[in-house]
C-alpha cells in the first residue's frame, strides 16, 4: 500500500478515550479512521460508510458491543464488515459468545500495539483476497463459499501436488437431505437462509487452513482435504454431518428448523494414471449408498 493512499478504512468504536487515542496512533498511518464512542453512533456510521473493519468494544454506556454484532449481522448492507472485538471481559465464555455473534477476531484489553496492528492487517489482507474472488467470479454469491468454478481450479492445483508428493487426498460430497420437503414446507427463501447455514457450518467444521469448502450446484457441497488419508476425511466428514444435524436454523417468525446431510467420502493416493473424474465419481457412488441405507450419514468409497 502506498503511503498517502489509504486503501481501507477501519471504524473503532469504544467509550473510552484513551484506548481511542492509542488505536488511532496505531492504525492511522496505514488506514482512513472512523471513531465512534457508543453502540448506536456506531451502528450509524457503519451503515452510512460501509467501513472494512470494525473494532468493537464490548463494554459501552448505552448498549453492548454483543448487541451491536448482533444488529450489524442482521442487516444487509452491514453483515459482511468483519469485526474485531477488543474488550476487556477476559472470560472463555465471551469470547466465545463474541465468535458465535460472527465476529473474526476476539482482543483482550490491555493490548499490545503489534498484535492490534498485525490482526488488523490479516483481516484486512483476507477482506482484499475475498474482494478479489468475488471479482473474478469464483465466489457462489449465495452462500460467499467458493463455488464449483473455484474449487475445480483448487482441485486440479492441489491433484498435481498430491501427485508430486505422493500425498493422499481426499474429496467429501455433501447433500442435503430431503431438501425438497424444506423448501416445500418453509417457502424457498428460508431454503437459502438453510443452504447459507449449512455452507457455514460446514466452512467452520474445518480446522486445517488447507482443507477448502465449495457448493458444487443446489443443494450439493464438496469439501477437498489435501494431506488427509480416509479415516482423516471420514472423521471431518462425521463432524460436519454431526454440527449440521445439531444446528437450529430461525425463520423469520423464529420458528426453529432443522436439516441434515448425507456425506461421500473417497481418499486416494494419486499417481498419473488416476483421474480426477474417476475421484469424484467414486465419492458420489459413496454418497448415493448413503442416501440408501437411511441418510444422515456418512460412507466411504471401499477400495
Ligand atoms: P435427497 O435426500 O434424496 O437428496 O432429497 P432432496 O429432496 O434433497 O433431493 P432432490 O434432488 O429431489 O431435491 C433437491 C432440492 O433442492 C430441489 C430444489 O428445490 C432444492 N434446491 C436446489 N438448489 C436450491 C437453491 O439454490 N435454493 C433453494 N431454496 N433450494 C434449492
Ligand atoms: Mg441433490
Ligand atoms: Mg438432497
Amino acid at each position: 500500500m502506498a503511503e498517502g493512499k489509504k486503501e481501507f478504512t477501519v471504524l473503532i468504536a469504544d467509550d473510552e478515550k484513551l484506548n481511542v487515542e492509542l488505536l488511532s496512533g496505531i492504525l492511522s498511518p496505514m488506514y482512513n479512521l472512523l471513531i465512534s464512542r457508543n453502540g448506536a453512533r456506531t451502528l450509524t456510521l457503519a451503515r452510512e460508510h460501509n467501513p472494512d473493519l470494525i473494532l468493537l468494544d464490548v463494554l459501552m454506556p448505552d448498549m453492548t458491543g454483543f448487541d451491536v454484532i448482533s444488529e450489524l449481522k442482521a442487516t444487509d448492507t452491514t453483515n459482511k464488515i468483519p469485526v474485531i472485538f477488543i474488550t476487556g471481559l477476559t472470560s472463555a465464555d465471551d469470547e466465545e459468545k463474541g465468535f458465535f455473534l460472527g465476529a473474526v477476531d476476539y482482543i483482550i484489553k490491555p493490548f499490545n500495539k503489534s498484535i492490534v496492528k498485525a490482526r488488523v492487517n490479516t483481516h484486512l489482507k483476507i477482506v482484499d483476497q475475498m474482494r478479489t474472488i468475488e471479482r473474478i467470479g469464483l465466489i457462489d454469491p449465495l452462500t460467499k463459499i467458493s463455488n464449483r468454478r473455484g474449487f475445480e481450479n483448487r482441485l486440479h492445483a492441489e491433484w498435481g501436488n498430491a501427485i508430486r508428493e505422493k500425498h493422499p487426498i481426499s474429496f467429501l460430497i455433501m447433500d442435503i437431505d430431503k431438501f425438497k420437503n424444506y423448501n416445500d414446507t418453509y417457502g424457498h427463501q428460508q431454503g437459502d437462509e438453510a443452504l447459507k447455514a449449512f455452507a457455514e457450518v460446514s466452512a467452520k467444521s474445518l480446522l486445517r487452513s488447507v482443507d477448502f469448502a465449495a457448493r458444487w450446484g443446489g443443494e450439493e457441497f464438496v469439501v477437498l482435504l489435501p494431506g488427509t488419508d480416509i479415516e482423516g476425511a471420514a472423521d471431518v466428514a462425521e463432524r460436519i454431518r454431526a454440527n449440521v444435524e445439531a444446528s437450529v436454523i430461525l425463520t423469520e417468525n423464529r420458528t426453529e428448523t432443522r436439516i441434515t446431510a448425507s456425506i461421500g467420502v473417497n481418499s486416494l493416493i494419486p499417481d498419473t494414471d488416476s483421474t480426477i473424474s474417476d475421484f469424484i465419481e467414486k465419492a458420489d457412488q459413496a454418497l448415493y449408498k448413503a442416501k440408501e441405507t437411511g441418510r444422515n450419514r456418512v460412507v466411504k468409497h471401499e477400495s
